[in-house]
């Protein structure tokens, strides 16, 4: 059956450069309207381009059911259509911009709590802290873990819903698919958006140690605390000894 196609139908294809203006023209309209607007730009070849970002994207493409409808969100994105997009506990609201403005909301579930629990007790250990998990710098077994398909923290399809205003949403229009990208592409500049889209703490991750993955080196923590005999060598000026407060534990005890 032939498929209506309620952006280009029979009217003429809208170049590139057209579709930038009109976006921008747009994302100045909601502006006006007293919005903060959070546009998606993409600004090298890729659409994502750190860890975060792309295993956003590297996700969504793995799934069969995604795989005809993504490639034109794409080109969508890549076009600067997505004129606004808000990260929020659950769900993410954005505006694209086709042969009108459409409303595109993309609700994903909770991580469940059993199934974060054992990603945290399989990473405990092995990430030293927030900053380092959000530039993620981690070693490839946390990667594989956080990535893993349907039990890592990624949704999966039937963990993602989604609604367009426009004719065509139900099969996944290319403004879903848009926003979908957009996402990624959000996750490369902020990608604590995650931890809270899937409504779980990222702190969890790093917080317990001991089961799960050793950590392979040693935490920086220790290296960097100055003991006080090297403070006054440092300095040059006398630290007088205070009275050490009961049941407080020196760090490094005499050997
Ligand atoms: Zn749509």
């Amino acid at each position: 059956m032939r498929r209506y196609d309620y952006d280009y139908g029979w009217k003429p294809y809208v170049p590139v450069a057209e579709r930038r203006r009109q976006a921008a023209r747009e994302a100045a309209k909601l502006t006006k309207k007293g919005r903060t607007v959070s546009p998606v730009v993409i600004k090298g070849s890729k659409i994502a381009n750190t860890f975060w970002g792309k295993a956003w994207c590297d996700n969504l493409e793995r799934y069969s059911d995604y795989s005809n409808r993504l490639p034109r969100g794409r080109t969508y994105v890549r076009n600067g259509s997505v004129v606004d997009l808000q990260v929020s506990p659950g769900a993410v609201t954005a505006r694209v911009s086709g042969s009108s403005l459409y409303r595109v909301e993309v609700k994903v579930t909770a991580v469940p709590k059993a199934h974060w629990n054992a990603v945290c007790t399989d990473c405990a250990g092995a990430i030293d802290s927030v900053v380092e998990l959000l530039e993620g710098r981690f070693s490839k077994a946390v990667m594989t873990r956080l990535c893993q398909e349907k039990t890592g923290l990624f949704p999966r399809p039937a963990e993602i819903k989604f609604k367009c205003s426009c004719p065509d949403w139900a099969s996944m229009c290319k403004h879903v698919a848009a926003v979908l990208y957009g996402i990624g592409a959000r996750l490369d500049e902020r990608p604590e958006l995650l931890f809270a889209l899937r409504n779980v703490d990222q702190r969890d991750l790093i917080a317990s140690a001991g089961k799960g993955m050793a950590k392979k080196r040693k935490g920086p923590a220790a290296a960097k605390v100055l003991e006080s005999s090297n403070l006054s060598e440092i300095f040059g000026i006398d630290i007088a000894e205070s009275p050490a407060k009961p049941g407080r534990r020196r760090r490094n005890p005499p050997k």
